[in-house]
């Protein structure tokens, strides 16, 4: 699978506006069901994978993807530093081995899964995995990428009714019904941005 350089750049460049953006929209759901820093923790380990932008850009893919997930492991923090980081570093090694075939669908139904057992946690659980596995759904099928972004977007406004059984906000119980999981929000925001660039930047 190859990719250019400028594209990668460009993608860090659009996860970290986006992040910045919405910092505080992310903190105020924490507040709701946790203890508010999503935001803080989203914004920090984003900026720390630009920092390292440079670097990056001339790493072989495989190499790419697995340290920018080590690098949010590290400075991302709290419970989705992990999660996240443990996403990026298995799409990383499964680019690596091409076991998948390199499918990229198969390659994130991996990562995903290798989440999913990172946190114990399994769709319904009202976590980033409620728009993780739908988008993937989504890809799978060969839908648009608007139809992914507004999939990520449903995806994540579908948590709200949900009762969190994993993280800060499953000891709430009942209470954590009503609110939008955070991670479930971040997640999405990162993909609409993802897939707005990606049309915006097809190769001809
Ligand atoms: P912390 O909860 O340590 O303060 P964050 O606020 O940065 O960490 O992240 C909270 C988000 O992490 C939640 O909204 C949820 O989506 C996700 N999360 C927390 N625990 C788990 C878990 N065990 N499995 C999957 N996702 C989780
Ligand atoms: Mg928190």
């Amino acid at each position: 699978m190859q990719m250019e350089p400028m594209l990668i750049a460009g993608l860090i460049e659009v996860c970290r506006a986006t992040i910045a953006a919405n910092s505080d929209h992310l903190c105020a759901l924490d507040r709701a069901i946790g203890d508010g820093d999503h935001g803080t923790n989203m914004r920090r380990g984003c900026e720390a994978v630009s920092a390292e932008e440079a670097n990056l850009s001339s790493l072989p893919l495989p190499d790419a993807v697995e340290k920018i997930g080590l690098t949010l492991v590290m400075n991302i923090g709290g419970a989705a530093g992990p999660l996240y980081g443990t996403l990026l570093m298995e799409m990383g090694r499964e680019l690596r081995t091409q076991e998948a075939g390199g499918a990229f669908p198969i390659i994130l139904k991996r990562a995903i899964d290798a989440v999913a057992r990172r946190g114990r946690a399994t769709a319904g659980d009202k976590t980033l995995l409620d728009v993780l596995y739908p988008v993937q759904d989504a890809l799978a099928h060969r839908s648009r990428l608007s139809d992914i972004a507004r999939r990520a977007e449903l995806s994540a406004n579908d948590t709200a009714p949900m009762k969190a059984m994993r993280g800060r906000a499953a000891y709430l119980g009942d209470r954590s019904i009503g609110h939008v999981d955070p991670g479930a929000s971040s997640c999405a925001l990162l993909t609409v941005a993802i897939c707005r660039y990606l049309e915006e930047n097809r190769p001809e």
